[in-house]
């Protein structure tokens, strides 16, 4: 379906034509994720876009992480994302890479630009440089951009033997200094920094800019398309002088698409990582963290996530995607395949009067209506229930159809029964409810076919179990807390996180692990927390509500 292809595809099928650019060669992309935080729902685009781009050609992805910078990298973090993206179902096969792996190869490079006039050590402060950049009008200035080649050579070799402190000289490309595009105007392509590296150690006290290290990466590596997010696009001329200026034979190509943007949260590591930090959240993978981890744990599939890529489209303009977005492709996703299951979240007991004690039965319940194969589970009944506490009113309010005495109601899947009173304490808060059953009424259908208006769902008293219910709502109380004449942290929304104990929910779910989602009945769709929950302390996190407040266009 050609149409519908996202732009990029549309690109790469023109490149493949019999005299494209890439005609008769593998489609090669890469992710680069710098390993300074985890993963998070904008990084899921730009894996459905560099993997996805590879899938769709039957090329390959590389992994290759970001590590020219020397401070703050961590295994925990390569860790992390390796196990996200393996989560999200994409592979790189063997080609995992460290942009530090090719220190030595951009060193020879910068060597080679110095060799053919084509780069200079600059001895400018970075305050100098600032004030003699030159603006839209005038050119900038340069004073060291004419030193001799053997000068720069020497210099540069000396900057790397650790002779100079940090931002005493830089290694600057020449290139122009009266481009309309700043980043032309002889950019710096090399630092000193002296930090040791997490895997180069003390070998280095020069690192690489980005945008010189990038493409020389991608070059290295045989990439075809270099797929990047759109603060890129304004660096791409430097990108391409790069790879056309050095020995390489490989030229990938950049190619630019939109941000992901969601409501309600903030998509920056630094940000998520203050959050963590000033004890807002309780981890990267605290279940309202917009990070793969995080949504992984609060009950998120990788179905739900590649759908809301998918629909989200590849565009080239930035945009920002409301969060009731993803909740929708999650719900469509759990309403279709998450077993049915029963929790009463603020139990109080339904007794049935006329129910003998002793007798228990079981009803074969379908664990899921939508799909057959999901199979059917058995539910015990007593004659002591527990209800929710909200579908019984004493007087009942206007439309409220549910238990009030003389009404009669549909316990799900079980019987009709009638209400006839409630027990109170000496403050006069109901402690338990009374009702009859209507025996003939087994699996929930009268037998005369009279019209029962509310069915609500119960446990039963004598075998269920306790569990704590966590409910989650927005992180953050206004759409975009983090434009940037606000402070993001003064838009923490203080209800966030719910935690309520003491709910009571069938047995079944004892066993629930956390990649096992459920949808309990009238509540939401709900799964067990990977981290807190075990045999002897249920905890279950509700990962989306049943409501839709979204409508798709
Ligand atoms: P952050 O601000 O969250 O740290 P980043 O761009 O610095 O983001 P990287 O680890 O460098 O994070 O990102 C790896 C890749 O993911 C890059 O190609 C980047 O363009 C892409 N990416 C990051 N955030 C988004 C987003 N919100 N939407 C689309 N792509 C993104
Ligand atoms: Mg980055």
């Amino acid at each position: 379906m050609a149409e519908s292809k996202n732009f990029i595809h549309q690109i790469i099928d023109e490149e493949l034509l019999p005299e494209g650019r890439v005609n008769g060669k593998t489609i090669h992309t890469r992710f680069p994720p710098e390993p300074n935080g985890y993963l998070h729902i904008g990084h899921a685009k730009a894996l459905e876009i560099d993997f996805g781009t590879a899938e769709a050609y039957n090329g390959m992805c590389n992994l290759r992480m970001d590590d020219t910078n020397p401070t703050k990298e961590d295994v925990e973090f390569v860790e992390a994302i390796m196990e996200d993206i393996h989560w999200l179902g994409h592979d790189w096969g063997d080609r995992f890479f460290y942009a530090s792996d090719y220190f030595d190869k951009m060193y020879e490079y910068a060597v080679e630009l110095i060799r053919k006039g084509l780069a200079y050590v600059c001895e400018l402060t970075p305050e100098q440089m600032h004030e003699m950049r030159g603006d839209t009008q005038t050119p900038a200035t340069s004073p060291f951009r004419d030193r001799p080649v053997e000068e720069s050579l020497d210099l540069f070799a000396r900057m790397k033997a650790g002779e100079f402190e940090d931002g005493a000289m830089t290694l600057r490309a020449r290139i122009d200094l009266t481009s309309g595009n700043f980043n032309m105007r002889d950019p710096v392509i090399y630092r000193i920094n002296h930090l040791p590296h997490h895997r180069t150690g003390n070998k280095w006290c020069i690192y690489p800019m980005y945008d010189f290290a990038h493409p020389i990466e991608d070059a290295l590596e045989g990439i075809t398309h270099s797929l990047c997010s759109l603060e890129f696009e304004s660096h791409r001329p430097l990108y391409d002088w790069v790879v056309n200026n050095i020995s390489v034979e490989c030229k990938p190509r950049q190619i630019e698409f939109a941000r992901l943007g969601i409501t309600h949260t903030v998509l920056s590591k630094r940000k998520l990582r203050a959050m963590i930090e000033a004890g807002t959240v309780t981890g990267w993978d605290d279940p309202r963290m917009p990070t793969l981890c995080g949504l992984r744990r609060r009950g998120y599939t990788p179905e739900s996530i590649h759908n809301f890529s998918e629909k989200n489209g590849v565009a080239k303009v930035n945009s920002v995607v409301d969060f009731a977005f993803l909740e929708y492709c999650l719900r469509e996703d759990l309403n279709a395949n998450a077993k049915r299951a029963m929790a009463v979240i603020h139990p109080i007991k339904l007794i049935i009067d006329n129910y003998p004690s002793g007798k228990r039965e079981e009803f074969d319940v379908e664990n899921n209506p939508q799909d057959e194969s999901a199979g059917t589970r058995k539910v015990p009944f007593s004659r002591e229930l527990y209800i929710e506490s909200e579908d019984f009113m004493e007087v009942p309010a206007q439309k409220y159809f549910r238990l009030y005495p003389g009404n009669e109601v549909r316990l799900k899947s079980a019987y009709i029964v009638k209400c006839k009173g409630c027990d109170k304490d000496s403050d006069g808060n109901v402690i338990a409810v009374h009702c009859e059953y209507d025996a003939s009424s087994r699996g929930g259908n009268p037998a005369d076919g009279r019209k029962i208006k509310s069915t609500i769902h119960w446990v039963d008293a004598n075998d269920c179990v306790d569990a704590e219910i966590r409910l989650y709502d927005r992180l953050f109380t206004t759409e975009q807390p983090d434009l940037a004449d606000c402070n993001y942290l003064d838009f923490i929304n203080p209800d966030s996180l719910t935690v309520v104990t003491g709910a009571k929910v069938e047995r079944s779910l004892a066993k629930a692990a956390p990649s096992d989602r459920f949808q309990f009945l009238r509540t939401g769709y709900f799964c067990a927390d990977s981290k807190d929950s075990g045999p002897n302390h249920l905890v279950f996190n509700r990962a989306v509500s049943l409501k839709d407040s979204y409508k798709p266009q």
